[in-house]
């Protein structure tokens, strides 16, 4: 019965997927008192056996307030230790193809984002659930059925022989965190008229290891910024790792990966178009990287509602896959739990607590989304245009010096904020209607002063009678030459 979905009986909840956004939805709703069961289809990843399973994701990326203010509002010391081993990046490094690098700060009054090891942020999570009483983590479990009006989960477990085995498990609530190709989106279908879009875009990315300096064991690039070469179609990117290297990614449309068939065409490539990489990579570990790693696609998934009365709720990528290009993906899969909880606290009843979620939610999913989406172009292209520098430019100006006036950039308020998405969108579009006008004023404003002063240096008389008398002159030439 919904009283029985009382937060304040402790239920029992299955999540699905033990990524970085199930394994910190465990560590809420374990501290909320439910007991808790994850399950992951892939072993655990703190056994250096299971790494390599894992390698359809980027080995490391970037944590901003969202992604943190997720795990600070649940465990705010378990926040502090796993921040202490990520480095901070102030700024954009744009590398021309001449070499030549300009930094591009983030916010003006130094905020930055982190670079943090994917691995190590999920295995920490992992580890604080493993100390709790009420939370059993489940690896080898690849789910296969839902049945909701059963409250029944089946799972296939792979057993250390090879062989596998089914497993029926009941929960109160199921919490789909299974990622972009989520079973539990899948099967919660059938119960709700779930909207539902995909979209691949026409780019995969691929990743390369720059290693420390092989002199001086450092790192070959500033640690303090997030390295982009920005080549218009496509890019190439670098995020700095603890251990003083950095993982580069290509992000770059099929069909020029495919026209980049064995090492030489691919050294040809890499010379032209990113040739100070060469070097820093290493021609070898280049071409060895390129051939090993996979070229893989970015998906964008929208879908809406995100529960199933109170039975069920999907959350991260199962909820919003988004392209990278916004660095929002888990940031925002963190916001979806404290969201949730929020939510889950403030009503009595389960049914009404994820009804409320996903009202409040959907809006914000998808304009995050879009925004991920053109930020694609905004990286690859537009961080080189004098247009986007002078809009940047006139904004930070504002916001450093005339703070009140609210003025911040887009990219300022996603990153650096927990204003919702959708309310930064509304704040933007509102900031430059409100900018347009201030810089019509400005302009007619300049122009009057202009006129003005033209008008009582007086000067301008002689210039005019000037004009007029050479007027006269080539009038008067004219008419001689018409009548021969
Ligand atoms: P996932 O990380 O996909 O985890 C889902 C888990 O569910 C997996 O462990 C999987 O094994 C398990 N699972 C799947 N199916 C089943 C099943 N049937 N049964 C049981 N378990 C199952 N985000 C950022 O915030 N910042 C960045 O800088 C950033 N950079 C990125 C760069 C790249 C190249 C890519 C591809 C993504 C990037 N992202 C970034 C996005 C980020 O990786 C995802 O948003 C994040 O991993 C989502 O976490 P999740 O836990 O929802 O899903």
């Amino acid at each position: 019965s919904e009283d029985s979905n009382s937060i304040y009986e402790p239920q029992k909840v299955a999540i699905i997927g033990a990524g970085p956004v199930g394994a910190l939805a465990a560590l809420y709703f374990a501290k909320g008192g439910w007991q808790v069961t994850v399950y992951e289809l892939r072993g655990d990843l703190r056994n250096p056996e299971n790494r390599s399973l894992n390698f359809t994701k980027s080995i490391n990326l970037a944590i901003s307030e969202r992604g943190i203010n997720g795990l600070r509002t649940v465990d705010p010391d378990l926040t502090e230790m796993i921040l202490e081993s990520a480095i901070p990046m102030n700024g954009r490094m744009i590398h021309d193809i001449a070499g030549k690098q300009s930094s591009q700060r983030y916010d003006v009054h130094g905020r930055f984002i982190r670079s943090i090891d994917r691995s190590y942020l999920n295995g920490a999570l992992l580890d604080e659930l493993d100390q709790m009483s009420n939370v059993e983590l489940k690896f080898n479990h690849n789910l296969k059925r839902l049945s909701l009006e059963r409250s029944e989960a089946t799972f296939e477990r792979r057993l250390p022989s090879g062989e596998t085995e089914t497993i029926r498990v009941n929960a109160d609530l199921f919490i789909g965190a299974d990622g972009a190709h989520s079973q539990t989106r899948y099967h919660m279908m059938k119960y709700v008229r779930l909207n539902f879009s995909q979209e691949y875009i026409d780019s995969l990315w691929c990743e390369f290891h720059m290693p420390p300096c092989s002199k001086t064991g450092d790192f070959q690039l500033d640690p303090n910024h997030l390295h982009i070469w920005p080549r218009q179609t496509f890019m190439f990117i670098a995020l700095p790792n603890q251990d003083k290297s950095f993982t580069c990614t290509l992000f770059m449309p099929e069909e020029m990966f495919k026209d980049i068939v064995g090492p030489e065409a691919l050294l040809k490539f890499f010379l032209t178009e990113f040739p100070d990489v060469v070097p820093l990579i290493g021609e070898e570990n280049l071409i060895g990287d390129y051939l090993k790693n996979q070229k893989l696609p970015l998906i964008s998934v929208k879908c809406n509602p995100y529960h199933y009365r109170n039975k069920c709720v999907i959350i991260g990528d199962a909820a919003h896959a988004m392209v990278p290009f916004y660095g929002q993906g888990m940031n925002c899969g963190f916001e979806d739990v404290r969201v949730l909880w929020s939510h889950i606290s403030a009503h009595s009843s389960l049914t009404t607590a994820l009804e409320s979620y996903t009202s409040e939610r959907h809006k914000d999913l998808h304009v995050i989304n879009d925004l991920a989406m053109n930020n694609y172009v905004e990286m690859r292209a537009s961080v080189t245009s004098t247009t986007y520098l002078l809009k940047k430019g006139f904004q930070e100006f504002l916001y450093s010096w005339f703070p009140w006036m609210g003025v911040r950039t887009l990219y300022s308020m996603i990153s650096f904020s927990n204003i919702s998405y959708g309310e930064v969108v509304r704040r933007v579009k509102r900031q430059e209607r409100v900018l347009g006008f201030v810089a019509q004023v400005f302009i007619v404003g300049v122009l009057g002063g202009l006129g003005w002063w033209v008008w009582k240096g007086g000067w301008w008389r002689e210039v005019w009678n000037e004009g007029l008398l050479v007027g006269k002159e080539w009038m008067e030439e004219a008419v001689r030459y018409i009548d021969g």
